[in-house]
């Protein structure tokens, strides 16, 4: 089963809290939605107990987007004190609204050397993650893979994480993968390589994958801006339903282009003719 939603509170929901847009999600037929705590986890621990109720009874899966303010490479104390904190908050909130996965951008690498950010950023998620079991906390922590060359989080480096850390596994964004120039994806393909990737190194992950799609304007040094459905088909929508709906993979995808819901139910709808 694969579900669809948008990155945030859909755009044409009427209200502007998490309760409307999970409600506005249900109505227009969506399964999905991922909240944006990216300026900072504001929601309050009852509002997450009501979110967590609503999005049950109307069968829409929850996900989060951690705070954009994190480096898990850095040795600054006090931003690595405030990139645990908006990890674990954004945990720590998301399980309480019944969410499965808190996603986050892993960092950058400034002056370190690959190896070096990577040793940081394990040694870092590893604390994170000590400390999210001693609150009981489960989650799952997404690292998202990134869209420039500067910063840390490709795929080889996210799913090294997640074979190294518990709780931790890759979020795929394959706009991002196709900018960074980690892996262009023009086909099917390319597609299929990705995830026979992911089955290898992590056996079971595509059937519960997470991913966040959208096409994409890019430069030599990675990511510029996300475009509609349709607008340059970097990376190509039509064969990535196709390889979904062929090799039974489970799995969220969440549309971040910026007509979100409206291309979400267009993939949605694109998928269910191929399943036939
Ligand atoms: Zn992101």
């Amino acid at each position: 089963m694969i579900r669809f939603g948008p990155a945030g509170i859909p755009l044409e929901c009427p209200g502007s809290g998490t309760l409307d847009g999970i409600k506005y999600c249900a109505e227009i037929k969506l399964s999905a939605m991922e909240m944006e705590f990216v300026h900072g986890v504001r929601m309050k621990d009852d509002s997450a107990a009501q979110v967590n109720k609503t999005a049950k009874e109307l069968g829409i899966s929850l996900s989060s987007h951690a705070p954009y303010y994190i480096n898990l490479c850095t040795d600054d104390p006090t931003k690595l004190a405030n990139t645990k904190r908006h990890i674990f908050e954004a945990g720590r909130v998301t399980a309480l609204a019944g969410g499965s996965i808190t996603v986050f951008h892993p960092g950058f690498y400034q002056k370190l050397s690959q190896k070096e950010a990577f040793d940081e950023a394990k040694k870092n998620l590893k604390s994170i993650v000590e400390d999210l079991k001693q609150h009981n906390i489960k989650i799952r922590l997404g690292a998202e893979t990134v869209g420039k060359k500067s910063a840390f989080g490709g795929l080889l480096e996210n799913i090294a994480l997640s074979q190294s850390v518990e709780m931790v596994e890759p979020a795929i964004d394959f706009a991002h993968l196709h900018a960074r120039g980690d892996f262009r994806i023009k086909g099917e393909d390319d597609y299929k390589k990705i995830f026979d990737l992911l089955e290898r190194e992590l056996p079971g992950y595509p059937q519960k994958f997470h991913c966040h799609f959208s096409e994409i304007n890019y430069s030599d040094k990675g990511e510029l801006n996300h475009f509609v459905l349709g607008t340059n088909n970097e990376p190509p929508f039509r064969p990535f339903m196709k390889v979904l709906a062929e090799n039974g993979y489970s799995g969220t995808v969440i549309c971040e282009t910026p007509k979100m819901e409206k291309d979400a139910l267009t993939m949605k709808a694109e998928y269910a003719r191929v399943k036939g």
